[in-house]
């Protein structure tokens, strides 16, 4: 398992060298006739080979955002588990979040680092504060809300150098995402992590719900 952890951290080209494609789009990936992730969302296509991502954003970073070991009581006795949260981000407009589980916590992120990667998704980024209108991508575009579970969020655009101003796992998610100024609220089981990681995610993707075709040809 060590081996393929080490694959999913080297950039593009070393990928290429190792990796044996098992899809129809991994393929056209590796012979060149896909160059961009924005090809794939165009299309439509859905990315089963987490490689396809290390290879088309050979950008990007991942960050353990939660990890816990789970122990549940059966006839056979103790049995325990860990479960893990990862999310991978270019820091400019592409946001991962996935779990995993695993006897072995290294396991558990492995699984949770490929699924984040299976669930990229693109953020719309702007300058959607009234106090800045810089036209800068750094912040949110409008104000977006996310829930999962009893968790949710919202999201503010906020002015240019006013940072993040959020909870360290808000502060990981969307620094990972490329926003560097926004301002939150929460409310509910903030403290829950998973859930309130996946409402950032969430809000996030929310950001897309409003896209005009417009935005696809810029
Ligand atoms: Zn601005």
């Amino acid at each position: 398992m060590r081996k393929r952890r080490t694959r999913y951290r080297q950039r593009g080209r070393d990928v290429s060298e190792t990796w044996i494609p098992k899809t129809s789009l991994g393929r056209m990936i590796q012979e060149g006739r896909i160059t961009s992730i924005e090809e794939i969302f165009n299309e439509g296509l859905k990315i089963r080979e987490p490689e396809i991502v290390d290879l088309l954003l050979p950008d990007l970073q991942e960050e353990v955002v939660y990890v816990t070991l789970v122990q549940k009581q059966t006839d056979a006795g103790e049995k325990s588990q860990f479960k893990a949260i990862v999310a991978v981000g270019n820091r400019d407009g592409y946001i991962g979040l996935g779990g995993g589980k695993a006897k072995q916590v290294r396991t558990a992120i492995e699984k949770a680092a490929a699924n984040a990667r299976l669930n990229i998704g693109f953020v719309r980024r702007g300058c959607g504060s009234w106090e800045c209108r810089c036209g800068e991508p750094h912040s949110m575009l409008f104000q977006t809300a996310g829930k999962c579970g009893g968790a949710e969020i919202v999201l503010v655009p906020g002015p240019r150098g006013l940072g993040l101003v959020a909870s360290e796992t808000a502060k990981v998610i969307l620094g990972l995402a490329g926003i560097r100024d926004c301002w939150t609220r929460s409310f509910g089981a903030t403290r829950t992590i998973p859930s309130f990681s996946y409402a950032i995610f969430d809000a996030l993707r929310k950001s897309y719900s409003l896209v005009t075709p417009g935005d696809w040809v810029r």
